[in-house]
Protein backbone atom coordinates (compact mmCIF):
# COMPACT_ATOMS: atom_id res chain seq x y z
CA UNK A 1 0.00 0.00 0.00
CA UNK A 2 1.39 3.15 -0.99
CA UNK A 3 1.49 6.30 1.45
CA UNK A 4 -1.12 8.16 -0.80
CA UNK A 5 -3.82 5.97 -1.11
CA UNK A 6 -6.68 6.46 1.63
CA UNK A 7 -8.45 3.23 1.23
CA UNK A 8 -7.10 0.26 0.98
CA UNK A 9 -8.04 -2.13 -2.18
CA UNK A 10 -10.12 -4.04 0.29
CA UNK A 11 -12.06 -1.09 1.75
CA UNK A 12 -12.26 0.01 -1.63
CA UNK A 13 -14.16 -3.54 -2.87
CA UNK A 14 -16.29 -3.20 0.08
CA UNK A 15 -17.98 0.12 -0.45
CA UNK A 16 -18.48 -1.14 -4.55
CA UNK A 17 -20.20 -3.85 -2.69
CA UNK A 18 -22.16 -1.95 -0.53
CA UNK A 19 -22.95 -0.25 -3.74
CA UNK A 20 -24.38 -2.88 -5.34
CA UNK A 21 -26.27 -3.95 -2.64
CA UNK A 22 -28.11 -0.68 -2.51
CA UNK A 23 -29.15 -0.30 -6.04
CA UNK A 24 -30.03 -3.99 -5.85
CA UNK A 25 -32.31 -2.42 -2.33
CA UNK A 26 -33.24 0.24 -4.43
CA UNK A 27 -34.75 -2.29 -7.30
CA UNK A 28 -32.13 -0.85 -9.79
CA UNK A 29 -31.25 -2.95 -12.61
CA UNK A 30 -29.70 -5.92 -11.86
CA UNK A 31 -26.87 -5.30 -14.28
CA UNK A 32 -25.97 -2.08 -13.02
CA UNK A 33 -25.52 -3.38 -8.93
CA UNK A 34 -23.73 -6.55 -10.76
CA UNK A 35 -21.13 -4.18 -12.38
CA UNK A 36 -20.32 -2.73 -8.99
CA UNK A 37 -19.92 -6.38 -7.62
CA UNK A 38 -17.90 -7.25 -10.30
CA UNK A 39 -15.35 -4.26 -9.92
CA UNK A 40 -15.06 -5.46 -5.84
CA UNK A 41 -13.57 -8.74 -7.22
CA UNK A 42 -11.44 -7.05 -9.73
CA UNK A 43 -9.98 -4.78 -7.20
CA UNK A 44 -9.63 -7.46 -4.37
CA UNK A 45 -8.07 -9.70 -7.26
CA UNK A 46 -5.91 -6.72 -8.37
CA UNK A 47 -5.04 -5.36 -4.75
CA UNK A 48 -1.23 -5.12 -5.06
CA UNK A 49 -1.19 -3.13 -8.35
CA UNK A 50 -4.02 -0.96 -7.77
CA UNK A 51 -2.06 2.37 -6.34
CA UNK A 52 0.05 1.59 -9.45
CA UNK A 53 -2.87 1.99 -11.96
CA UNK A 54 -4.48 4.21 -9.93
CA UNK A 55 -1.02 6.55 -9.86
CA UNK A 56 -1.22 5.87 -14.11
CA UNK A 57 -5.01 6.53 -14.56
CA UNK A 58 -5.06 2.85 -15.99
CA UNK A 59 -7.99 1.39 -14.39
CA UNK A 60 -9.45 0.94 -17.60
CA UNK A 61 -7.02 -0.97 -18.71
CA UNK A 62 -8.29 -3.60 -16.49
CA UNK A 63 -11.19 -5.96 -18.29
CA UNK A 64 -14.42 -5.11 -16.45
CA UNK A 65 -13.73 -1.71 -15.29
CA UNK A 66 -15.47 0.95 -17.68
CA UNK A 67 -14.81 4.51 -17.02
CA UNK A 68 -17.06 5.43 -14.55
CA UNK A 69 -16.28 2.75 -12.17
CA UNK A 70 -12.65 3.43 -12.63
CA UNK A 71 -13.06 6.82 -11.55
CA UNK A 72 -15.32 5.93 -8.67
CA UNK A 73 -12.53 3.01 -7.71
CA UNK A 74 -9.66 6.15 -7.89
CA UNK A 75 -11.80 8.49 -6.29
CA UNK A 76 -12.16 6.33 -3.52
CA UNK A 77 -8.32 5.42 -3.76
CA UNK A 78 -7.29 8.85 -3.60
CA UNK A 79 -9.56 10.80 -1.17
CA UNK A 80 -11.80 8.02 0.23
CA UNK A 81 -14.70 9.40 -0.90
CA UNK A 82 -16.63 9.45 -4.22
CA UNK A 83 -19.66 11.48 -5.78
CA UNK A 84 -20.98 8.64 -8.08
CA UNK A 85 -20.96 6.55 -4.43
CA UNK A 86 -22.41 9.02 -2.37
CA UNK A 87 -25.75 9.54 -4.64
CA UNK A 88 -26.34 6.10 -4.77
CA UNK A 89 -26.46 5.50 -1.15
CA UNK A 90 -28.46 8.49 -0.37
CA UNK A 91 -28.22 9.79 3.50
CA UNK A 92 -28.01 6.38 4.26
CA UNK A 93 -25.50 5.46 6.11
CA UNK A 94 -23.58 2.16 4.75
CA UNK A 95 -23.33 0.38 8.40
CA UNK A 96 -27.28 0.20 7.99
CA UNK A 97 -26.99 -1.65 5.33
CA UNK A 98 -26.20 -4.47 7.68
CA UNK A 99 -29.70 -4.46 8.81
CA UNK A 100 -30.96 -5.06 5.14
CA UNK A 101 -30.23 -8.79 5.42
CA UNK A 102 -32.92 -9.27 8.29
CA UNK A 103 -36.53 -10.01 7.26
CA UNK A 104 -39.05 -7.71 6.42
CA UNK A 105 -36.27 -4.76 5.65
CA UNK A 106 -37.19 -2.87 2.64
CA UNK A 107 -35.42 -0.16 1.35
CA UNK A 108 -38.17 2.30 2.70
CA UNK A 109 -38.64 0.49 6.13
CA UNK A 110 -34.36 1.34 6.76
CA UNK A 111 -34.75 5.00 5.85
CA UNK A 112 -37.61 5.45 7.85
CA UNK A 113 -35.27 3.51 11.05
CA UNK A 114 -32.73 6.20 10.02
CA UNK A 115 -34.89 9.47 9.45
CA UNK A 116 -37.60 9.22 12.80
CA UNK A 117 -34.88 7.43 15.42
CA UNK A 118 -31.43 8.12 13.54
CA UNK A 119 -30.21 4.48 13.33
CA UNK A 120 -27.36 4.15 11.70
CA UNK A 121 -25.95 0.56 12.56
CA UNK A 122 -27.48 -2.71 13.09
CA UNK A 123 -25.80 -2.33 16.90
CA UNK A 124 -28.27 1.21 16.96
CA UNK A 125 -30.93 -1.15 15.81
CA UNK A 126 -29.99 -3.45 18.51
CA UNK A 127 -30.01 -0.60 20.72
CA UNK A 128 -33.85 0.93 19.71
CA UNK A 129 -35.34 -2.47 20.31
CA UNK A 130 -34.34 -3.41 23.55
CA UNK A 131 -35.21 0.51 24.34
CA UNK A 132 -38.56 0.03 22.70
CA UNK A 133 -40.24 2.45 20.26
CA UNK A 134 -39.36 1.18 17.05
CA UNK A 135 -42.90 0.16 16.94
CA UNK A 136 -43.72 3.66 16.42
CA UNK A 137 -41.88 3.65 12.98
CA UNK A 138 -43.75 4.48 10.25
CA UNK A 139 -44.11 0.45 8.58
CA UNK A 140 -43.37 -1.49 11.75
CA UNK A 141 -45.96 -3.26 13.37
CA UNK A 142 -45.72 -5.61 16.20
CA UNK A 143 -45.35 -8.69 14.29
CA UNK A 144 -42.37 -6.98 11.95
CA UNK A 145 -40.38 -5.84 15.23
CA UNK A 146 -40.90 -9.46 16.71
CA UNK A 147 -39.37 -10.74 13.47
CA UNK A 148 -36.51 -8.72 14.14
CA UNK A 149 -36.21 -8.83 17.32
CA UNK A 150 -35.65 -12.86 16.82
CA UNK A 151 -33.56 -12.35 14.01
CA UNK A 152 -31.16 -10.37 15.64
CA UNK A 153 -30.93 -12.59 18.79
CA UNK A 154 -29.87 -15.55 16.41
CA UNK A 155 -27.19 -13.08 14.55
CA UNK A 156 -23.51 -13.08 16.26
CA UNK A 157 -23.26 -9.50 15.20
CA UNK A 158 -25.66 -8.01 16.32
CA UNK A 159 -23.41 -5.54 18.13
CA UNK A 160 -24.57 -6.39 21.61
CA UNK A 161 -22.98 -9.90 21.65
CA UNK A 162 -19.40 -10.64 20.97
CA UNK A 163 -18.88 -9.72 17.07
CA UNK A 164 -18.88 -12.07 14.20
CA UNK A 165 -15.41 -13.33 13.73
CA UNK A 166 -13.22 -13.20 9.91
CA UNK A 167 -10.18 -13.90 8.96
CA UNK A 168 -7.24 -12.37 9.86
CA UNK A 169 -6.26 -11.71 6.07
CA UNK A 170 -9.58 -9.88 6.24
CA UNK A 171 -8.87 -7.20 9.03
CA UNK A 172 -4.96 -6.82 8.25
CA UNK A 173 -5.16 -4.69 5.14
CA UNK A 174 -7.40 -2.01 7.52
CA UNK A 175 -4.79 -2.52 10.64
CA UNK A 176 -1.87 -1.67 8.91
CA UNK A 177 -3.79 1.80 6.98
CA UNK A 178 -4.90 3.02 10.34
CA UNK A 179 -2.07 2.29 12.67
CA UNK A 180 -0.07 3.95 9.24
CA UNK A 181 -2.75 6.82 9.73
CA UNK A 182 -2.34 7.00 13.73
CA UNK A 183 1.37 7.32 13.19
CA UNK A 184 1.42 9.81 10.65
CA UNK A 185 -0.98 12.25 13.11
CA UNK A 186 -0.04 14.89 15.04
CA UNK A 187 0.82 14.56 18.86
CA UNK A 188 1.29 11.22 18.79
CA UNK A 189 4.58 9.12 20.00
CA UNK A 190 3.42 5.89 19.22
CA UNK A 191 0.80 2.88 17.30
CA UNK A 192 0.56 -0.52 17.38
CA UNK A 193 -1.95 -2.77 16.48
CA UNK A 194 -2.95 -5.16 19.65
CA UNK A 195 -5.13 -8.13 20.93
CA UNK A 196 -5.45 -11.00 18.44
CA UNK A 197 -4.80 -9.47 15.30
CA UNK A 198 -0.96 -9.05 16.77
CA UNK A 199 -0.83 -12.31 18.25
CA UNK A 200 -1.80 -13.48 14.31
CA UNK A 201 -4.68 -15.66 15.45
CA UNK A 202 -6.50 -16.97 12.57
CA UNK A 203 -9.78 -15.78 13.31
CA UNK A 204 -10.64 -12.23 15.01
CA UNK A 205 -13.86 -10.77 16.15
CA UNK A 206 -12.78 -6.98 16.56
CA UNK A 207 -9.09 -4.57 15.68
CA UNK A 208 -8.05 -3.22 18.52
CA UNK A 209 -5.43 -0.36 18.40
CA UNK A 210 -3.27 1.36 20.82
CA UNK A 211 -1.85 4.43 20.65
CA UNK A 212 0.90 6.94 22.68
CA UNK A 213 -0.20 10.18 22.77
CA UNK A 214 -0.49 12.97 25.24
CA UNK A 215 -3.07 15.19 23.21
CA UNK A 216 -6.01 12.10 23.09
CA UNK A 217 -8.26 14.04 21.50
CA UNK A 218 -5.88 14.55 18.39
CA UNK A 219 -5.70 10.13 17.61
CA UNK A 220 -9.14 9.88 18.69
CA UNK A 221 -10.32 12.32 15.83
CA UNK A 222 -8.03 11.02 13.44
CA UNK A 223 -9.89 7.43 13.73
CA UNK A 224 -13.32 8.95 14.05
CA UNK A 225 -13.03 10.96 10.68
CA UNK A 226 -11.61 8.17 9.14
CA UNK A 227 -13.76 7.19 5.69
CA UNK A 228 -14.13 3.91 6.64
CA UNK A 229 -15.94 4.52 9.58
CA UNK A 230 -19.57 4.26 9.38
CA UNK A 231 -20.52 4.99 13.00
CA UNK A 232 -18.86 5.82 16.47
CA UNK A 233 -20.20 3.61 19.11
CA UNK A 234 -18.49 4.53 21.73
CA UNK A 235 -16.15 7.86 22.68
CA UNK A 236 -14.72 8.71 25.60
CA UNK A 237 -11.58 11.02 26.80
CA UNK A 238 -8.64 8.33 26.29
CA UNK A 239 -10.97 5.62 24.09
CA UNK A 240 -13.36 4.82 21.41
CA UNK A 241 -14.98 2.31 19.54
CA UNK A 242 -16.13 2.64 15.67
CA UNK A 243 -17.88 0.43 13.31
CA UNK A 244 -16.47 -0.13 9.53
CA UNK A 245 -18.07 0.32 6.72
CA UNK A 246 -17.26 -3.04 6.14
CA UNK A 247 -18.98 -4.00 9.61
CA UNK A 248 -15.72 -4.32 11.20
CA UNK A 249 -15.68 -3.07 14.82
CA UNK A 250 -12.22 -1.09 15.59
CA UNK A 251 -11.05 0.14 19.46
CA UNK A 252 -8.47 3.07 19.65
CA UNK A 253 -6.89 3.41 23.53
CA UNK A 254 -4.65 5.98 24.03
CA UNK A 255 -2.29 6.36 26.58
CA UNK A 256 0.25 9.01 27.80
CA UNK A 257 4.17 7.57 26.20
CA UNK A 258 5.47 6.43 29.90
CA UNK A 259 2.61 4.12 30.22
CA UNK A 260 2.45 2.96 26.25
CA UNK A 261 4.93 -0.02 26.87
CA UNK A 262 2.81 -1.26 29.85
CA UNK A 263 -0.52 -0.82 28.16
CA UNK A 264 1.20 -2.88 24.85
CA UNK A 265 2.00 -5.73 27.20
CA UNK A 266 -1.02 -6.25 28.24
CA UNK A 267 -3.70 -5.06 25.47
CA UNK A 268 -1.42 -7.34 23.29
CA UNK A 269 -2.74 -10.43 25.83
CA UNK A 270 -3.27 -13.54 25.80
CA UNK A 271 -5.46 -13.02 29.06
CA UNK A 272 -3.71 -16.01 30.11
CA UNK A 273 -0.11 -15.08 29.08
CA UNK A 274 -0.63 -11.65 31.23
CA UNK A 275 -2.41 -13.50 34.33
CA UNK A 276 1.08 -16.19 34.40
CA UNK A 277 3.12 -12.04 34.15
CA UNK A 278 0.85 -10.49 37.08
CA UNK A 279 1.50 -13.79 39.22
CA UNK A 280 4.89 -13.71 38.67
CA UNK A 281 5.52 -10.02 39.07
CA UNK A 282 3.99 -10.84 42.52
CA UNK A 283 6.43 -13.79 43.36
CA UNK A 284 9.05 -11.14 43.19
CA UNK A 285 6.85 -8.25 45.41
CA UNK A 286 6.19 -6.44 42.61
CA UNK A 287 3.10 -5.50 40.71
CA UNK A 288 2.91 -5.63 36.56
CA UNK A 289 1.57 -2.67 36.72
CA UNK A 290 4.27 -0.71 38.67
CA UNK A 291 6.52 -2.00 36.52
CA UNK A 292 8.71 1.07 34.74
CA UNK A 293 9.88 0.30 30.78
CA UNK A 294 10.11 2.23 27.72
CA UNK A 295 9.91 -0.99 25.60
CA UNK A 296 8.25 -4.51 26.36
CA UNK A 297 11.94 -5.90 25.99
CA UNK A 298 12.32 -3.66 29.35
CA UNK A 299 9.12 -4.79 31.52
CA UNK A 300 9.89 -8.62 30.61
CA UNK A 301 13.20 -8.06 31.48
CA UNK A 302 12.06 -6.67 34.75
CA UNK A 303 10.75 -10.04 35.17
CA UNK A 304 13.88 -12.00 34.49
CA UNK A 305 12.17 -13.18 30.91
CA UNK A 306 13.33 -12.28 27.59
CA UNK A 307 11.44 -10.60 25.10
CA UNK A 308 8.70 -13.05 24.41
CA UNK A 309 7.58 -12.46 20.41
CA UNK A 310 3.71 -11.93 20.34
CA UNK A 311 2.85 -14.59 18.21
CA UNK A 312 3.81 -16.99 21.67
CA UNK A 313 1.80 -15.39 24.05
CA UNK A 314 -0.73 -17.85 25.15
CA UNK A 315 0.79 -19.50 27.98
CA UNK A 316 0.78 -22.59 26.12
CA UNK A 317 5.07 -23.54 27.23
CA UNK A 318 6.01 -20.22 25.74
CA UNK A 319 7.54 -18.78 29.81
CA UNK A 320 8.56 -22.56 30.80
CA UNK A 321 11.09 -22.16 27.44
CA UNK A 322 12.00 -18.92 28.27
CA UNK A 323 12.66 -20.02 32.49
CA UNK A 324 14.61 -22.71 30.37
CA UNK A 325 16.63 -20.63 28.68
CA UNK A 326 15.19 -19.55 25.39
CA UNK A 327 15.63 -16.80 24.49
CA UNK A 328 13.72 -17.54 20.76
CA UNK A 329 16.03 -15.41 18.61
CA UNK A 330 15.73 -18.38 16.32
CA UNK A 331 12.23 -17.99 15.92
CA UNK A 332 11.64 -18.54 12.13
CA UNK A 333 10.78 -14.88 10.25
CA UNK A 334 9.94 -14.29 6.71
CA UNK A 335 13.23 -13.55 5.81
CA UNK A 336 14.80 -17.02 6.88
CA UNK A 337 12.32 -18.24 4.01
CA UNK A 338 14.67 -19.51 1.07
CA UNK A 339 11.71 -20.50 -1.29
CA UNK A 340 8.12 -21.06 -2.22
CA UNK A 341 6.71 -24.05 -1.32
CA UNK A 342 2.85 -25.33 -2.85
CA UNK A 343 2.02 -23.38 -6.21
CA UNK A 344 -0.55 -23.60 -8.36
CA UNK A 345 -0.54 -22.30 -12.13
CA UNK A 346 -3.10 -22.87 -15.30
CA UNK A 347 -2.74 -26.29 -15.34
CA UNK A 348 -4.48 -27.01 -12.86
CA UNK A 349 -7.01 -24.44 -10.57
CA UNK A 350 -4.36 -21.55 -10.67
CA UNK A 351 -4.90 -17.73 -12.44
CA UNK A 352 -1.28 -17.60 -13.36
CA UNK A 353 1.46 -19.71 -15.62
CA UNK A 354 4.84 -21.77 -14.54
CA UNK A 355 6.63 -18.50 -16.11
CA UNK A 356 4.81 -16.09 -13.85
CA UNK A 357 4.65 -17.94 -10.90
CA UNK A 358 8.63 -18.39 -11.31
CA UNK A 359 9.07 -14.80 -12.32
CA UNK A 360 7.14 -13.33 -8.97
CA UNK A 361 8.92 -15.71 -6.87
CA UNK A 362 12.42 -14.68 -8.16
CA UNK A 363 11.43 -11.17 -7.97
CA UNK A 364 10.78 -11.57 -4.21
CA UNK A 365 14.18 -12.82 -4.21
CA UNK A 366 13.49 -16.63 -4.01
CA UNK A 367 15.98 -19.08 -4.33
CA UNK A 368 13.17 -21.55 -5.55
CA UNK A 369 9.75 -22.73 -5.85
CA UNK A 370 7.63 -25.59 -6.23
CA UNK A 371 4.96 -26.08 -9.10
CA UNK A 372 2.44 -28.79 -7.41
CA UNK A 373 -0.90 -28.38 -9.43
CA UNK A 374 -3.62 -31.13 -8.61
CA UNK A 375 -3.58 -35.05 -8.99
CA UNK A 376 -6.40 -36.79 -11.64
CA UNK A 377 -8.63 -37.18 -8.63
CA UNK A 378 -9.05 -33.53 -7.88
CA UNK A 379 -10.96 -33.21 -11.32
CA UNK A 380 -13.04 -30.36 -10.04
CA UNK A 381 -10.00 -28.47 -9.59
CA UNK A 382 -8.59 -29.22 -13.35
CA UNK A 383 -6.15 -32.12 -11.82
CA UNK A 384 -3.63 -33.26 -13.89
CA UNK A 385 -3.51 -36.78 -15.90
CA UNK A 386 -0.17 -37.80 -16.47
CA UNK A 387 0.37 -36.72 -19.79
CA UNK A 388 -0.52 -33.44 -18.84
CA UNK A 389 1.99 -33.37 -15.88
CA UNK A 390 4.45 -34.51 -18.02
CA UNK A 391 3.59 -31.34 -20.80
CA UNK A 392 4.18 -29.16 -17.81
CA UNK A 393 8.06 -30.06 -17.46
CA UNK A 394 9.70 -28.03 -20.37
CA UNK A 395 7.70 -25.10 -19.01
CA UNK A 396 9.08 -26.06 -15.77
CA UNK A 397 12.97 -26.30 -17.63
CA UNK A 398 12.42 -23.18 -19.68
CA UNK A 399 11.30 -21.05 -15.99
CA UNK A 400 14.61 -22.28 -14.61
CA UNK A 401 16.42 -20.62 -17.44
CA UNK A 402 14.71 -17.49 -17.64
CA UNK A 403 14.70 -16.46 -13.95
CA UNK A 404 17.52 -18.48 -12.29
CA UNK A 405 16.28 -19.92 -9.93
CA UNK A 406 15.55 -23.70 -9.14
CA UNK A 407 11.56 -24.21 -9.68
CA UNK A 408 10.54 -27.71 -8.96
CA UNK A 409 8.82 -30.44 -10.62
CA UNK A 410 6.17 -31.85 -8.45
CA UNK A 411 2.33 -32.38 -7.55
CA UNK A 412 -0.02 -31.96 -4.95
CA UNK A 413 -1.62 -35.49 -5.08
CA UNK A 414 -4.83 -36.32 -3.43
CA UNK A 415 -4.42 -38.72 -0.73
CA UNK A 416 -7.36 -41.09 -1.88
CA UNK A 417 -10.16 -42.86 0.34
CA UNK A 418 -7.45 -45.87 0.98
CA UNK A 419 -4.44 -43.79 1.76
CA UNK A 420 -3.09 -44.50 -1.86
CA UNK A 421 -1.93 -41.79 -4.01
CA UNK A 422 -2.90 -40.79 -7.12
CA UNK A 423 0.01 -41.15 -9.53
CA UNK A 424 1.33 -44.61 -10.25
CA UNK A 425 4.57 -44.82 -8.27
CA UNK A 426 7.19 -44.23 -11.41
CA UNK A 427 5.55 -40.93 -11.83
CA UNK A 428 5.81 -39.81 -8.59
CA UNK A 429 9.47 -41.09 -8.24
CA UNK A 430 10.34 -39.06 -11.47
CA UNK A 431 8.88 -35.26 -9.86
CA UNK A 432 11.18 -33.48 -6.93
CA UNK A 433 8.67 -33.12 -4.78
CA UNK A 434 5.32 -34.52 -3.79
CA UNK A 435 2.75 -32.48 -1.37
CA UNK A 436 -0.27 -35.31 -0.61
CA UNK A 437 -3.36 -33.54 0.82
CA UNK A 438 -6.49 -34.97 1.20
CA UNK A 439 -9.55 -33.00 -0.69
CA UNK A 440 -12.21 -35.50 -0.77
CA UNK A 441 -14.52 -37.22 1.73
CA UNK A 442 -13.61 -35.03 4.80
CA UNK A 443 -15.97 -36.64 6.92
CA UNK A 444 -14.77 -40.48 6.98
CA UNK A 445 -14.88 -41.31 10.55
CA UNK A 446 -11.98 -41.29 13.04
CA UNK A 447 -10.55 -44.66 12.29
CA UNK A 448 -11.36 -44.82 8.53
CA UNK A 449 -9.36 -41.51 8.54
CA UNK A 450 -6.17 -42.06 10.51
CA UNK A 451 -6.10 -45.24 8.56
CA UNK A 452 -5.96 -43.45 5.31
CA UNK A 453 -3.23 -40.61 6.31
CA UNK A 454 -1.29 -43.28 8.10
CA UNK A 455 -1.21 -45.73 5.35
CA UNK A 456 -0.65 -42.72 3.05
CA UNK A 457 2.72 -41.48 4.93
CA UNK A 458 3.89 -44.81 4.56
CA UNK A 459 4.15 -44.06 0.72
CA UNK A 460 7.98 -43.80 -0.10
CA UNK A 461 7.08 -41.01 -2.00
CA UNK A 462 5.02 -39.31 0.40
CA UNK A 463 7.38 -36.54 1.73
CA UNK A 464 5.16 -33.51 2.60
CA UNK A 465 1.57 -33.33 3.97
CA UNK A 466 -0.41 -30.57 2.78
CA UNK A 467 -3.04 -28.88 4.76
CA UNK A 468 -3.10 -31.59 7.45
CA UNK A 469 -6.40 -30.94 8.63
CA UNK A 470 -8.28 -30.06 5.59
CA UNK A 471 -10.30 -27.18 7.69
CA UNK A 472 -11.49 -23.98 5.90
CA UNK A 473 -11.83 -21.42 8.32
CA UNK A 474 -15.31 -20.74 9.89
CA UNK A 475 -16.90 -22.84 7.06
CA UNK A 476 -15.40 -26.00 7.24
CA UNK A 477 -14.37 -28.08 10.59
CA UNK A 478 -10.88 -30.06 10.73
CA UNK A 479 -11.39 -33.42 9.81
CA UNK A 480 -11.40 -36.28 12.64
CA UNK A 481 -8.15 -38.64 13.11
CA UNK A 482 -6.21 -39.86 16.09
CA UNK A 483 -3.26 -37.08 15.37
CA UNK A 484 -0.71 -38.26 17.82
CA UNK A 485 -0.80 -41.77 16.35
CA UNK A 486 0.10 -40.25 12.78
CA UNK A 487 2.55 -38.00 14.13
CA UNK A 488 4.20 -41.12 15.24
CA UNK A 489 3.86 -42.30 11.89
CA UNK A 490 5.18 -39.18 10.47
CA UNK A 491 7.73 -39.25 12.45
CA UNK A 492 9.78 -42.52 11.31
CA UNK A 493 9.13 -41.67 8.03
CA UNK A 494 11.16 -38.95 7.19
CA UNK A 495 8.22 -36.59 5.65
CA UNK A 496 7.17 -33.38 6.45
CA UNK A 497 4.71 -31.25 7.58
CA UNK A 498 3.49 -28.67 5.49
CA UNK A 499 2.22 -25.49 7.71
CA UNK A 500 -0.10 -23.56 4.73
CA UNK A 501 -0.63 -20.14 4.94
CA UNK A 502 -3.57 -19.73 2.59
CA UNK A 503 -5.43 -17.26 4.98
CA UNK A 504 -8.46 -19.77 4.80
CA UNK A 505 -6.24 -23.01 5.90
CA UNK A 506 -4.00 -21.65 8.29
CA UNK A 507 -3.12 -25.39 8.85
CA UNK A 508 -1.85 -27.09 10.39
CA UNK A 509 -2.78 -25.42 13.94
CA UNK A 510 -0.18 -24.02 16.59
CA UNK A 511 -1.50 -26.96 19.18
CA UNK A 512 -0.62 -29.51 16.75
CA UNK A 513 2.82 -27.50 15.46
CA UNK A 514 3.98 -27.74 18.92
CA UNK A 515 3.51 -31.58 19.28
CA UNK A 516 5.26 -32.34 16.03
CA UNK A 517 7.92 -30.61 16.66
CA UNK A 518 8.33 -31.78 19.66
CA UNK A 519 8.58 -35.46 17.75
CA UNK A 520 11.13 -33.87 15.76
CA UNK A 521 9.15 -33.65 12.57
CA UNK A 522 10.52 -31.09 9.69
CA UNK A 523 8.30 -28.19 8.59
CA UNK A 524 7.62 -26.43 5.20
CA UNK A 525 6.23 -22.99 5.23
CA UNK A 526 4.02 -22.89 2.17
CA UNK A 527 2.17 -20.57 0.59
CA UNK A 528 -0.64 -22.86 -1.36
CA UNK A 529 -0.55 -20.49 -4.01
CA UNK A 530 -3.06 -19.74 -6.92
CA UNK A 531 -2.04 -16.70 -8.55
CA UNK A 532 1.21 -14.40 -8.16
CA UNK A 533 -0.07 -12.00 -5.82
CA UNK A 534 -1.26 -15.10 -3.37
CA UNK A 535 2.98 -15.64 -2.60
CA UNK A 536 1.91 -13.36 -0.21
CA UNK A 537 0.39 -15.90 2.11
CA UNK A 538 4.04 -16.63 3.27
CA UNK A 539 3.18 -14.02 6.20
CA UNK A 540 0.50 -15.85 6.70
CA UNK A 541 2.29 -19.60 7.09
CA UNK A 542 5.26 -17.75 8.83
CA UNK A 543 3.07 -16.18 11.21
CA UNK A 544 1.00 -19.73 11.97
CA UNK A 545 5.13 -21.21 12.33
CA UNK A 546 6.00 -18.67 14.75
CA UNK A 547 2.96 -19.20 16.81
CA UNK A 548 3.77 -23.28 16.45
CA UNK A 549 7.33 -22.34 18.15
CA UNK A 550 9.10 -23.47 15.00
CA UNK A 551 12.75 -22.12 14.43
CA UNK A 552 14.60 -21.72 11.46
CA UNK A 553 16.17 -25.44 11.66
CA UNK A 554 12.61 -26.82 11.61
CA UNK A 555 11.94 -25.51 8.42
CA UNK A 556 13.01 -27.31 5.18
CA UNK A 557 12.08 -24.13 3.03
CA UNK A 558 14.77 -22.04 4.65
CA UNK A 559 17.54 -24.30 3.10
CA UNK A 560 19.12 -23.61 0.28
CA UNK A 561 17.92 -24.77 -3.01
CA UNK A 562 19.75 -28.29 -3.23
CA UNK A 563 19.37 -29.28 0.28
CA UNK A 564 15.83 -28.27 0.18
CA UNK A 565 15.41 -30.47 -3.19
CA UNK A 566 17.62 -33.55 -1.84
CA UNK A 567 15.09 -33.09 1.77
CA UNK A 568 12.25 -33.42 0.07
CA UNK A 569 13.28 -35.87 -3.01
CA UNK A 570 10.57 -38.61 -3.21
ZN1 LIG B 1 -4.94 -28.67 -1.57
ZN1 LIG C 1 -3.06 -26.53 -3.09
Amino acid sequence: MTESTTLGPREIAARLRQAGQMLRLRGESAYRAGAYETGAEIVEATAEILPELVAGDRLTQLRGIGPSLAAVIADLARTGRSAALDRIMGDLPPGLLEVARLPGMTLRRIQALHDELGIASAADLHGALAAGGVEAVRGFGPATVAKLREALARSPDDGDGPPARRVLVDVLEAAERLVGKLRRTRGVAAAEVVGSVRRAMETVGELNLLCASESPELPLRALVEDAAVAAVEARGGRACRVRLTDGLRVTLAVEPPPRFALALLSSTGSEAHVARLTARAAARGLTLEGLEGVTEADLYGRLGLPFIPPELREDAGELEAADAGDDFADLVTERDVRGMVHCHTVHSDGRHTVAQMAAAAAAMKMEYLTITDHSPAASYAGGLTEDRLRDQWPEIAAAREETGIAVLRGTESDILSDGSLDFPDEVLGALDVVIASVHQRHKLDRAGMTQRIVRAMQHPCFKIWGHALGRLLLRREPIDCDMDRILDTIATSRAAIEVNGSPWRLDLPPEWIRPARRRGIKFVISVDAHSTSELRHLRFGVAMARRGGLRRSDVLNTLPAAEFAAAVRP
